[in-house]
């Protein structure tokens, strides 16, 4: 797998990785609390702009570290509050991060509540057959610096949009990782990536408001039950028996059911915390009320909440959604039995179905124009 750009983004340092590494080059502590706040409350575009750092230093920052790891390259607003960012990584690799607007009733957008999806990988290895992102399977693992820097290029769009919300990330609602790529396989990146999202000194985004989605890698779901930190767990499940569930996931056999709901009950009960399943309704596949009977039992032994995506097609796969009857039929079952669930309704709230769609059509475009555009290192071996 090929490592990410150099120099490294500066935005993948802690305070404490920062301050040692200052201090190994004869600078005072003082300045790494400097620079943070020049990234993540101030934003500075430009090195030039850290005014009150000496001019040396800032020359030694930018031999050093990467200030600017992506390019936004395309901005799509679409009518329904869905705002799709497509940034350009150094070595032209490319990453989807979505702004997803929910207005609040009786108040205008600019009070809606956000909800920003960003991804953690460039493609996908786990080859869910539904999944745009999977495709063409993983290229590479985002960096922790190019993690927190899809933060910075939502925060530049908003700024731009409103600058009431300037320096204000708490006017961000959720932050979910539900973006291209299976976080739990790029474990140390995302925790590295989250602990500075939520430091004081970074971003300062609640714990409580970040949810990461998994496909289901069990030891990194029991790894990440014990961190400190308590993110929110979504489970993609998608199938409620190991049937279903491998007609459409291949990590299913690897960690089958009876291997990934103990993890998962693991979790939520060291977090005290409900968690969620997703289940995406695939026409003809896990639309039944046979399956929807056994979610109702999983999800009640598991205090898990539900929540229902009706699948969003993607060009070149077969899968359709069922029609919005068979929808409502299915959720009617979860509901008989006091199970919490939702069922998406607008496109728009659909995050996870943008995700990877627009880095595909892109990609293809470029292997239109060049055909030795760049290779895909497809099926990395995840379930080693
Ligand atoms: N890799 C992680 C997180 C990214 S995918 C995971 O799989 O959980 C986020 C969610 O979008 C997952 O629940 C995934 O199954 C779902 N998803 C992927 N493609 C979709 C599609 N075409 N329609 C609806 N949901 C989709
Ligand atoms: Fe990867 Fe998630 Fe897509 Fe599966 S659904 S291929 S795990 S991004």
């Amino acid at each position: 797998m090929k490592s990410a750009p150099n120099p490294p983004a500066i935005h993948g340092e802690t305070l404490a990785s920062l301050t040692t590494r200052l201090q190994e080059h004869g600078q005072p502590a003082f300045r790494a609390r400097q620079i943070l706040d020049w990234l993540y409350k101030k934003r500075a575009a430009a090195w030039d702009d850290m005014t009150n750092l000496p001019r040396d230093l800032r020359a030694w920052l930018a031999d050093t570290f990467d200030l600017v790891p992506s390019a936004l390259i395309l901005d799509r607003q679409s009518t329904d509050a869905t705002d799709k960012l497509l940034l350009e990584l150094r070595d032209r690799s490319l990453i989807e991060t979505v702004i997803i607007r929910a207005p609040q009733v009786g108040v205008g957008m600019e009070h809606s509540r956000k909800t920003i999806c960003i991804s953690t990988q460039v493609g996908c290895a786990m080859g869910c057959k539904f999944c745009a992102s999977g495709l063409a399977g993983l290229k590479r693992n985002l960096s922790a610096g190019e993690i927190v820097h899809q933060l910075i290029q939502v925060c530049r769009q908003e700024d731009a949009r409103t600058p009431r919300a300037r320096a204000e990330l708490a006017s961000f609602d959720n932050l979910v990782v539900m973006g291209m790529g299976e976080p739990l396989h790029n474990y140390d990146a995302l925790i590295c990536a989250l602990t500075i999202l939520n430091a004081g000194w970074g971003l300062g985004f609640g714990a409580r408001r970040i949810t990461l989605s998994t496909s289901g890698l069990v030891p990194q779901i029991r790894r990440l039950a014990d961190e400190p930190l308590g993110f929110r767990l979504a489970i993609s499940l998608h199938g409620a028996t190991d049937e279903v569930r491998e007609q459409i996931m291949p990590v299913n056999q690897r960690w089958p059911l009876a291997e990934l709901l103990p993890a998962v009950k693991y979790f939520s009960e060291k977090h005290g915390r409900m968690i969620t399943l997703e289940f995406i309704l695939i026409a003809g596949l896990n639309d039944t009320s046979d399956q929807a009977g056994r979610l109702r039992d999983l999800a009640r032994d598991l205090h898990a909440h539900v929540n229902l995506i009706p699948y969003n097609t993607v060009e070149g796969l077969p899968w359709q959604r069922p029609p919005l009857s068979r929808q409502q039929r299915f959720l009617q079952v979860l509901h008989d039995a006091g199970v919490s669930a939702t069922l998406r309704r607008e496109k728009g709230q659909d995050i996870a179905a943008a995700c990877g769609q627009l880095r595909l059509k892109t990609e293809k475009e470029r292997a239109a124009r060049s055909p030795d555009g760049p290779a895909t290192d497809a099926g990395a071996a995840v379930f080693a």
